[in-house]
């Protein structure tokens, strides 16, 4: 019999248990599916509830304790309560405030707590032991603050798992401040007091976002700060725009539903940021005596591969179908442009990489992100550029650079195809055109039709409606480029990006989306005649030790 009492967030009263010498545990759900969670929710529950259903439901747990942060956890409990299997189910009322008032009443709830534990255990609540237990979580705190730069996680319930992605892949120390994450009471007295306890418990160092009042230590050693938000949780989503209002730091935001799977697919956001603050894992070390260097973009559509000379001009550039492998895509692709510029591989004196299959393409010397990258081949194509669009096939992002050509911000939706070139690219098929002949007949529009669904299955049934009603095929195409260049241009306005504008990446051979999108921002959007270039440029520039 497990007699551990489980519970998620810091403001848990674990000394009480430990005045009852009952062993607790934090849960930290990592599930790879919902099964048990939406057979017994709705589904638009958050990420977080979700997986701590379905963790409590797998692992037959039986006592919990939970803190009534939000309708969630209230829902939660009313799930766990009503599957009638908890021995120990306790649902804490935690005041928003910490004036007078509400220290006593987060008393009473103590109170309440320490009569359902000794009808649980039989045993009277021992003081000093709670108090030991008090003195030793602080020292503990103290122990896990890092006083060295480092990275500061903060925002919804982090886990394990994440924090051990991002230390993976971030070569610094992360602090885990998220609301899961390190619990510092203030001091303790020489005696227990109820009210001293309750007063520590809602004043502990750096208060979550659902207090209405702040404490936060300051952080000098921090040199960047990841927030992280829970998939469906507005209340994170709030407590990120208000701190994003206030950091003048480094600031990323990451969304994750708890499974590990969406902790994967953040590897590229957390490598920019990386290389943002200075701290990439890979540092691209400048190349002496440079004769040729080529950049490789390997996309999940088209590889790219550009060759520099030393006066970085571009002498050869090949843009071929990525094909079946990344490895092989880029191989293919280096061997072309190498071809093309009459040079061979040991003329080379470095080859950097870039794209989604950066890592796995064995040619490289070193490699970046499309973040960082893009934003290099930015500036070199367009120095006033102060805003990078890039629409690839599979993804979109939109990076701030300042006047070098650094990333100072960035967004990415890679999650759906919606407001991609894949998007694009069904509905081409969906209308039987190529991608050309869609640019070129979508500038002909005369009626305005409103594609109102940016989901690629919806909204191609909107399109075969459309079809079916005659609608004019320069119209519905003028229908998706606005819709793709609304997205676009919320990314960007989420972003807080400025002009000039540059768009990159295959969607800006699509000259209505670009027509559409410089409407909707007010200001002209360039595109070079290198766009789809721009990351492979900015790879190869690396290597001259622009950074
Ligand atoms: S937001 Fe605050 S109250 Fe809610 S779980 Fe996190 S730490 Fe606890
Ligand atoms: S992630 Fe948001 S909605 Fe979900 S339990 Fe936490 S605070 Fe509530």
């Amino acid at each position: 019999m497990d007699n551990t009492i489980y519970y998620v967030c810091k403001y848990t009263p674990k000394e009480i248990f430990s005045g009852f010498d009952q062993p607790t545990e934090r849960l930290d759900p990592a599930p790879t599916n919902f099964e048990c969670a939406e057979s017994c929710t709705h589904p638009n529950l958050c990420g977080y509830g979700k997986a701590l259903i379905e963790e409590v439901m797998k692992r037959d747990i039986r006592r919990l304790l939970l803190v009534d942060c939000c309708d969630v956890c209230r829902r939660i409990y009313d799930v766990l309560w009503h599957q009638g299997n908890m021995e120990f189910l306790f649902l804490l009322s935690l005041p928003h405030k910490n004036t007078a008032s509400s220290v006593s009443l987060l008393e009473r709830e103590l109170q309440r707590l320490q009569t359902e534990l000794l009808a649980l255990t039989g045993e009277n609540f021992n003081p000093d032991k709670a108090l030991h237990a008090w003195k030793s979580g602080i020292r503990e705190a103290e122990q896990q603050t890092i006083t060295e730069p480092h990275v500061r996680l903060i925002g919804a319930h982090g886990g394990t798992l994440l924090k051990e992605m991002i230390e993976q892949r971030m070569p610094l120390p992360v602090q885990d401040d998220t609301c899961t994450g390190r619990r510092m009471l203030m001091p303790a007295p020489e005696c227990w007091s109820d009210t001293a306890y309750a007063s520590a418990l809602l004043n502990q160092h750096r208060s979550c976002m659902r207090m209405q009042f702040r404490i936060e230590e300051p952080d000098d050693t921090a040199v960047g700060t990841i927030c992280h938000t829970i998939k469906f949780c507005d209340y994170y989503g709030f407590a990120y725009r208000h701190m994003r209002a206030q950091k003048e730091e480094t600031l990323l935001k990451i969304e994750t539903d708890c499974t590990p799977q969406s902790s994967g697919q953040l590897h590229t956001r957390i490598d920019a940021f990386a290389e943002t603050i200075g701290a990439g894992a890979n540092q691209i070390k400048k190349s002496e005596n440079i004769h040729y260097i080529a950049g490789v973009d390997s996309g999940s559509t088209s590889t790219d591969a550009v060759i520099l000379d030393r006066e970085k001009k571009i002498v050869s550039s090949v843009i071929l179908p990525t094909g079946a492998g990344a490895a092989s895509g880029a191989e293919k692709a280096l061997a072309a442009a190498l071809e093309s510029a009459g040079l061979k591989r040991e003329d080379l004196d470095a080859v950097v990489t870039t794209g989604y299959g950066r890592e796995t393409v064995g040619l490289s010397d070193a490699s970046a992100t499309e973040i960082t990258c893009h934003a290099k081949g930015a500036h070199y194509l367009f120095s006033d550029a102060r805003t990078v669009i890039d629409i690839g096939g599979q993804d979109s992002k939109v990076i701030r650079i300042d006047e070098n050509g650094n990333v100072v911000n960035f967004v990415m939706n890679d999650k759906c195809a919606a407001g991609t070139g894949r998007f694009l690219d069904m509905m081409a098929k969906t209308l039987e055109l190529t991608l050309p002949e869609m640019s070129e007949l979508g500038l002909q529009w005369k009626n305005e039709v409103t594609i109102s669904s940016m989901c690629t299955v919806f909204a191609e049934s909107e399109v075969v409606s459309l079809v079916a009603d005659n609608t004019a095929p320069e119209d519905i195409i003028h229908g998706l480029n606005a819709s793709v260049a609304g997205k676009t241009s919320s990314l960007v306005k989420r972003l807080g990006g400025e002009p000039a504008y540059i768009m990159t990446g295959g969607v800006a051979q699509n000259q209505g989306v670009v027509k559409e999108l410089s409407d909707k921002l007010g200001a002209q959007v360039y595109v070079p005649k290198e766009a789809q270039l721009c990351g492979a440029i900015g790879a190869a520039l690396l290597a001259f030790g622009e950074r």
